[in-house]
């Protein structure tokens, strides 16, 4: 099993630069690069084939980008923008060989029902999943363990995504949001193994279900999330993606040096990983 790491672990002192120095530093095999922030800046200074010469020379690869917002349930002028950064992400990934674009569901949506929920997303996806495979790319769909996210559940998100029924269209499945929820571990024991495009690895203080925030997430293994319960699952149900991606939004990580982060984060994901595969 391969390690990567989500910019978003390390994001106040670090930058692309020092994120991809780090990796390979540490040994960690992948990237997932922000793409608001982190690539913004770079590419302030860089280009992109500056960025595909890197990936060329070094051992760390691009896993995918974050994050394509609020894709369902949008005004027709704000979903075309959605389509238009999709088909910048996927020229950009053609670049540097990165074949992955996670989108996040809508979130803050008053009084939208769950069949009007599920008939967007289903409509949206089928487009997107369209126009990346014309860059061959995939859309991996991570719903957020949240009340106020339109999709919020594994359930929910694999229910859309086998109506979509495109083999480049598929799930993220963020352990923090998976719990976030109280998403089922029979729905993920369903689940075909190939549709987990990118798995997020982390942990959580134990709040309530419902409650929970992107900053109450900890090191993998520090928390109450089962995440032996969802790597035992995940491999029974045939998921071959062989790398997991550690992502922690936690300010007091913030405030440390992105090495302490860096080398923090490979040894507490590492002793997850080992005993699982
Ligand atoms: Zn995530």
């Amino acid at each position: 099993m391969k390690l990567s790491i989500n910019e978003a672990t390390a994001l106040e002192k670090s930058n692309l630069v020092k994120d991809l120095e780090l990796c390979e530093k540490h040994g960690y095999d992948y990237i997932e690069i922000r793409t608001m922030d982190c690539l913004q800046d770079y590419l302030k200074d860089h280009t992109i084939e500056d960025l595909a010469k890197y990936f060329a020379e070094h051992h760390v690869k691009p896993l995918a980008f974050n994050t394509l917002c609020f894709f369902n349930n949008r005004t027709p002028e704000d979903y075309k923008k959605i389509l238009d950064e999709l088909r910048q992400m996927c020229e950009w990934g053609k670049a540097i060989g990165c074949k992955t674009v996670i989108t996040v569901p809508t979130v803050d949506l008053k009084k939208v029902t769950y069949e009007e929920i599920h008939k967007s997303a289903v409509a949206c996806l089928r487009e997107m999943g369209d126009i990346a495979t014309q860059y061959d790319m995939r859309v991996s769909v991570e719903f957020i363990g949240h009340p106020a996210a339109t999709i919020n559940t594994f359930g929910q998100a694999y229910a859309i995504i086998e109506e979509v029924n495109k083999p480049n269209v598929g799930i993220t499945l963020d352990c923090f949001h998976f719990h976030g929820m109280g998403s089922s571990i029979e729905d993920l024991a369903k689940a075909d193994g190939d549709k987990i495009f990118v798995v997020h690895l982390n942990d959580t203080e134990d709040f309530p279900i419902g409650s929970l925030l992107d900053e109450d997430r900890i090191w993998p293994g520090d928390g109450c999330i089962d995440l032996d319960e969802i790597f035992q699952t995940l491999k029974k149900i045939g998921f071959k993606q062989d790398v997991v991606s550690l992502e922690l939004f936690r300010p007091e990580y913030y405030k440390m040096d992105p090495d302490e982060v860096y080398r923090i984060g490979k040894e507490k994901s590492l002793k997850v990983i080992a005993r699982n595969f």
